[in-house]
């Protein structure tokens, strides 16, 4: 299937503002197909695009639904998408939906794979990782500079508020990295394909709005102590925020980005222990 002849047929004009950089190479997309573990079940596809990775989900797939913000794909997707009955594709703004509406669509859980826009990369992976009940595991084609703050590690430069989000409820690894070159047309950036698998329970948060707050009081400012950081965001004195890091075992010359994800759980649970707020 000639792809870019259809996009041509069709008088179809790329627009920037939504992110369109394609995919067109067949061995590719079912290389990520195969990254996120597709073998039947029910697949959610955020931005089908011209449908090349909507085709590569749907052989390996029982159940997919496609969103595609662009009407203009609408006759391509047609004509992509004629010999895949297992598809349903949804014409509109995926972040104007809930993440619970999202779901209602499938019977059971489901897997979210996505080559993404990156004007809704790091909101859309917070609100399915939020709010997602019925996703197991999420393979995003994103930025490249993004993929490695979602898998850095503690005390790197990477390593950030999103990178303990995420980490406290699910496995991230990065599966392949996509030069710019496979893409049509070419970005100005390198892409790369994250695994997210969720881990809902794995670690022990006592109060999940609480773990958000700490982490993000602790990246506030990068260049403070994370006493610094504790006495402004939770409006603690020195003398509290300093007794609570002993009570975690923390230097208390510490910085956020040195703590593990379970140190930020051990911290924030403390925090709920002495009711701040
Ligand atoms: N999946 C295709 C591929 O791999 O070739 C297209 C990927 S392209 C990077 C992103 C697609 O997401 C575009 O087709 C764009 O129109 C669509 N898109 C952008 N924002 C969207 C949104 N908020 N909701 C649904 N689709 C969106």
């Amino acid at each position: 299937m000639d792809v870019k002849q259809i996009l041509k047929d069709a008088g179809f004009r790329f627009n920037k503002q939504f992110g369109q950089n394609f995919l067109t190479d067949g061995n590719l997309l079912q290389g990520i197909a195969e990254d996120a573990g597709i073998c039947g079940g029910n697949v959610l596809e955020i931005g089908a695009g011209a449908g090349t990775l909507t085709r590569a989900l749907s052989k390996n797939a029982d159940h997919v639904v496609a969103f595609e913000i662009d009407r203009n794909l609408e006759k391509v997707l047609a004509i992509t998408l004629a010999d895949c009955p297992n598809v349903k594709v949804v014409i509109g703004d995926v972040m104007k939906y809930k993440v619970q509406q999202v779901e209602e669509m499938f019977n059971g859980d489901y897997k979210l794979v996505a080559n993404i826009p990156y004007y809704i990369t790091s909101p859309l992976i917070m609100n399915f990782v939020e709010h997602g009940n019925k996703v197991s595991s999420m393979t995003l084609t994103i930025q490249k500079e993004v993929a490695l703050r979602l898998a850095a590690k503690p005390g790197t430069k990477d390593y950030g508020a999103i990178t303990v989000a995420v980490d406290a409820v699910a496995n991230v690894s990065i599966t392949r990295i996509l030069p710019r070159t496979l893409f049509y047309p070419q970005p100005n950036v390198d892409s790369a394909v994250v695994r997210i698998d969720m881990a809902k329970n794995k670690h022990d948060i006592a109060d999940h709005a609480m773990f958000r707050k700490t982490v993000k009081a602790a990246f506030a400012m990068r260049r403070k102590t994370l006493v610094n950081n504790l006495m402004v965001g939770f409006k603690l004195q020195r003398a509290t925020a300093e007794q609570l890091l002993e009570q975690c075992n923390l230097p208390l010359g510490c910085r956020g980005e040195e703590l593990s994800t379970q140190q930020f759980v051990e911290l924030s649970n403390a925090l709920v222990q002495m009711g701040a707020n």
